[in-house]
């Protein structure tokens, strides 16, 4: 009876398209895709009801990954496209690369995100879940992902359209809902697709609704809009990307009847959501409106500032849409910013980290005042292995309630004495190393030499080669203390040519060592993504984190790897500078002057290579301290320096994060 009740009320909160029944297989009796589906219902009701304030979240990406959180299940086998793709490596162990490739059975990531934007969006509203917060999420069903990377030999990135199937994607529902937004020119029809974020416990959601062009009867123009995410060659395919999420996020919600008191834009990217809801209303009206709206700006970068002229605007929206952009994101005659936009239109800006705060106060001093800032985090039951899941397990004393309360990690201090805890501390951590050495056991990996991982976007001002900078000084450092195992891995936006020219660098320099893979391995892995960054982040001995400050807003990657006790190798830039007078690993490199930005292409490449090496060395050296053929001494600093690592862990997470968004941005604490 009561089941029954529940699938009824399921289909009738929510119109699945499913014109051939085979949603029906993995939505009954209260299950949806293997996990609860009343929790659905309930989070549904209580987005139309009007007692709270709902917070809808505008994000153009999110980092969602099956395989390592919210594992739907489905009857259905899972499709070819949407299985992982065979993965090469390039090395300078060659005759592995030219034998063997990587296999994983996995589904693949959702195919939503390009990198640390998204997987911030995706954990904010994991935790959006476990707080149980009447939010809705917002974004783009891309129908060709962002791109898969292929290695093209020696001589760089190639890349390839990405294909994945959303109708039998384990989770995603099509809706029968279409909503209409009204260009210049022509009105664009949106299909809205629905995928659900489960709390770590699975006692509540948060519904993500995805809007897609692909449809009926619009033109092959407007089809592709929602094909490939941050398309940038055709400023009108950028434009209307934005326009898409703004416009079409502002229909969807009152379509589905949701009740939204607060619009959050994660990145400037989201702000026609404001014109769409300011549009005919009096100056009264717009001020009333201006205080439900916040926004999260994520880059100091140049490049991650939109900006239009009105000449392009005008050809696509209509005068009243354009007449409120000018008044409100004009920058200079004939000019746009949407960062200038969404600043003026929040009650709310936050920077993500405090340097990025000070950053922005340089580089926006008029509003200086209105700008806070909440250093990002990292969902810490997506990103914290089981081995050290277990591990806190076993000293529960200490650790009672880790799962609901990560702050609780810095109770890790207390057992600094303790040489059961370090011992099995270390024990974890080599668990965590033996995985990475399976997966890549063709490549011979050895769980007891010194592994260092630089993975993220390969941008300029990330210096991904700055390792690689000097490789005979890198020879010695190997020859001379110890061997090391280095891996790499990222994506360069397809149409940035500098990122390409990294990755070209790289590879070259992986092939000048082709014959020193005895005392240096370095393995260069193809397709960078989620699963990829959560069994690098938990198994290597130390993360490489090189950006030239002040330009890393925050980072995440570094804060998954101190879950998991895997130390820092910095610059200080972004998070890391709030945690630099912690000994969690060693810091190095140039310092930006208080008080300027300077210059993202002067990236200092001689003497921090200079410095990272010596910083290296001094690793490496303690790291076989600690480490002799498999003995470990348990007392070594590097442990202390593990420990502390989870210690800093408690602060750096998405839970911290979001009890400030609520204090500070959302103000519903
Ligand atoms: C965490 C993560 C990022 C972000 O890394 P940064 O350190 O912020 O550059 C990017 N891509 C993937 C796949 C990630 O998991």
């Amino acid at each position: 009876m009561l089941k029954k009740n529940i699938i009824d009320e399921f289909y009738s909160l929510v119109q699945v398209d499913d014109s051939d029944g085979h949603y029906a297989k993995d939505i009954k009796d209260n299950n949806y895709f293997g996990l609860p589906l009343d929790k659905i219902v309930a989070a549904e009701k209580r987005l139309r009801s009007s007692g709270e304030k709902g917070i809808a979240y505008f994000s153009m990406e999110y980092g969602l990954a099956t395989s390592c959180y919210n594992k739907f299940s489905s009857q259905l086998p899972l499709k070819e496209e949407n299985s992982l793709p065979e993965n090469a490596v390039f090395s300078n162990f060659r005759v592995a690369d030219y034998f063997f490739v990587l296999h994983s059975d996995n589904i693949i990531d959702l195919p939503i995100y390009s990198g640390g934007l998204g997987v911030l969006a995706g954990d904010t509203v994991k935790t959006m879940a476990d707080y149980k917060l009447p939010a809705a999420a917002i974004g783009i069903l891309w129908n060709s992902g962002y791109f898969r990377q292929k290695f093209w030999f020696k001589y760089g990135q190639a890349p390839e359209k990405m294909h994945w199937d959303p109708y039998t994607y384990p989770g995603l529902i099509p809706l029968k809902n279409r909503i209409k937004i009204s260009l210049k020119s022509e009105d664009v029809y949106l299909r809205l697709w629905k995928y659900y974020i489960y709390s770590s416990k699975h006692d509540a959601v948060v519904p993500l609704i995805l809007l897609d062009s692909n449809v009926e009867p619009n033109s092959e123009n407007a089809r592709n809009l929602t094909d490939q995410l941050y398309r940038s060659d055709n400023v009108f395919l950028k434009l209307l990307q934005r326009v898409i999420l703004g416009f079409g996020g502002i229909s969807a919600l009152s379509e589905l009847g949701y009740n939204i008191d607060i619009y959050h834009l994660n990145e400037g990217h989201a702000v026609f959501a404001f014109v769409a809801k300011a549009r005919g209303l009096a100056d009264d009206e717009v001020e009333k409106l201006k205080s439900k709206f916040v926004y999260t700006c994520h880059t100091p970068v140049e490049a991650g500032h939109d900006r239009f002229s009105f000449d392009d605007l005008n050809k696509v929206l209509k005068q009243e849409d354009t007449d409120i952009i000018e008044r409100f994101g004009k920058e200079r005659p004939g000019l746009a910013n949407l960062t200038l936009l969404s600043m003026n239109i929040s009650s709310a800006t936050n920077a993500v980290s405090h340097n990025h705060q000070k950053v922005m106060h340089i580089q926006f001093p008029k509003y200086k005042d209105q700008i806070q800032y909440v250093t990002n985090g990292v969902h810490p039951y997506t990103w914290m292995s089981h081995n050290f899941q277990d591990l806190f397990e076993k000293f529960s004393a200490v650790f009672p309630d880790f799962k609901s309360n990560p702050m609780i990690l810095s109770k890790a201090v207390a057992l600094k004495a303790d040489s059961g805890f370090r011992s099995q501390l270390w024990q974890a951590h080599q668990s965590n190393k033996a995985d990475l050495c399976k997966f890549l056991d063709k490549w011979k990996l050895d769980k007891d030499i010194f592994t260092i991982c630089w993975a993220r976007r390969v941008a300029a001002y990330k210096r991904p080669s700055l390792i690689l900078h000097d490789i005979s000084k890198l020879v010695r450092i190997a020859e001379e203390i110890g061997p090391i195992q280095i891996i790499l891995a990222g994506k360069a936006h397809p149409n940035d040519n500098l990122g390409f020219t990294y990755i070209n660098e790289m590879l070259d320099k992986v092939d000048q060592l082709n014959e020193d893979y005895d005392k240096l391995k370095i393995i260069f892995l193809e397709n960078y993504d989620i699963s990829l960054g959560k069994l690098l982040t938990s198994s290597v001995d130390v993360w490489l984190n090189n950006p030239l400050p002040p330009f890393e807003a925050s980072g995440t990657s570094g804060m998954k790897a101190i879950l998991n006790g895997v130390l820092q190798m910095s610059t200080v830039d972004g998070w890391v500078a709030e945690a630099a007078d912690r000994p969690i690993g060693a810091f190095f490199g140039y310092k930006n002057s208080e008080g300027s930005v300077g210059n993202e292409f002067d990236l200092h490449m001689n003497e921090d290579a200079e410095e990272l090496y010596a910083t290296l060395s001094g690793l490496v050296r303690l790291y076989y301290k600690t480490n002799h053929n498999g003995k470990v001494d348990a007392s070594s600093a590097w442990i202390d320096m593990m420990i502390e690592c989870i210690c800093v862990a408690a602060q750096f997470n998405t839970y911290r994060m979001l009890d400030q968004y609520k204090s500070l941005i959302w103000k519903i604490a």
